[in-house]
């Protein structure tokens, strides 16, 4: 019976094994479909002046709308779809809706930032296809926004600052997200022509521990980095009013995180704005 048992058991592993090589490969030819049905949507979460609670942009985070598994995170698909050569067209379907919605989501002010890969980032023609792409929604460049990882400054960072020079020129300014747990070099980081630096999540949370912990230290740390290099400030994943009050508390100029807002479709913008907007609403 103990044999028999053993055997079951061995029968369920070896299904489930089968089950996620099925799933892998249900996920690729998913994705295929995705990008042919249109089902890689933005949804938009508030970034805010930390001094008055204005919101003063959104950052666009893509969501898979997926006709059986509901709405998909990007922890979900994202790399595979990068690993399978599929993200630069998700990403292109993601920001045709941004600028198709800017208008509505930010009214005369504000800006709305989209998330690139490194290696999208890196590819050819970047510039010249967003303007084309802002140009025909007739969106002011200013209003577009791009965050990037440190992994950009790895691989070639003579092209990352010919890119970025581009692009500034342009008026598109470019943000280093998750900035802490990369590989960037701290002594080469005035050499490029960044918005802003995004203190990541993990060290928000590390606010935890109170102004002797190393949260404080490290973010406080940032801070004076930026305003070195005259770079501004937006802080990840404020999730409580004891982290927001120490980060206020340090002088942190902008945050974002739930305790603002979670990401939300364009539609519930628009019939709940976010709370304490002081300049910007989203128009009806
Ligand atoms: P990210 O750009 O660093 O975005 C911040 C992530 O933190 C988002 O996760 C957001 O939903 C989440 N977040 C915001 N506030 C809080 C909070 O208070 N608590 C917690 N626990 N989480 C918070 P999301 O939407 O799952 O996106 C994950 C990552 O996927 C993004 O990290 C970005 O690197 C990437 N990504 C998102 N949209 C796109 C896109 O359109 N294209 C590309 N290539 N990558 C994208
Ligand atoms: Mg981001
Ligand atoms: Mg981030
Ligand atoms: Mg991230």
């Amino acid at each position: 019976r103990a044999k028999a048992e053993g055997r079951q058991r061995w029968a369920v592993f070896d299904d489930l094994l089968r089950r996620d090589a099925v799933l892998l490969l249900d996920l690729e030819v998913d994705l295929r479909r995705a990008l042919a049905r249109g089902e890689f949507v933005p949804y938009y979460q508030p970034i805010t002046r930390l001094s008055d609670g204005a919101t003063v942009g959104y950052e666009a985070l893509v969501r898979w709308l997926h006709p059986q598994r509901g709405v998909l995170e990007p922890g979900q698909f994202l790399a595979v779809a990068e690993d399978n050569g599929s993200a630069e067209a998700m990403d292109w379907m993601v920001f045709e809706r941004v600028a198709a919605e800017a208008r509505q989501l930010l009214g005369d002010s504000g800006f709305v930032s989209i998330n690139l890969s490194a290696r999208h980032f890196r590819s050819s023609g970047l510039t010249a296809r967003l303007l084309a792409l802002l140009g025909r929604h007739d969106i002011a460049p200013e209003r577009l926004r791009i965050e990037v990882t440190e992994r950009v400054l790895l691989d070639n960072p003579d092209e990352f600052k010919r890119t970025l020079a581009e692009l500034r020129e342009q008026g598109i300014a470019v943000s280093l997200d998750d900035f802490g747990t990369g590989y960037s070099s701290l002594s080469y980081l005035h050499q490029y022509p960044l918005q802003a630096l995004k203190i990541d999540r993990s060290f928000v949370i590390a606010l935890d521990d109170g102004e002797a912990g190393n949260g404080y230290a490290v973010i406080r740390t940032i801070q004076a980095l930026a305003s070195t290099l005259g770079m501004s400030v937006i802080a990840e994943g404020i999730e409580d009013s004891v982290q927001n009050d120490l980060l206020l508390k340090l002088g942190c100029p902008y945050g974002q995180g739930y305790l603002y807002g979670r990401p939300q479709p364009l539609s519930t913008w628009i019939s709940a704005p976010p709370a304490n907007v002081v300049w910007m609403k989203p128009a009806r």
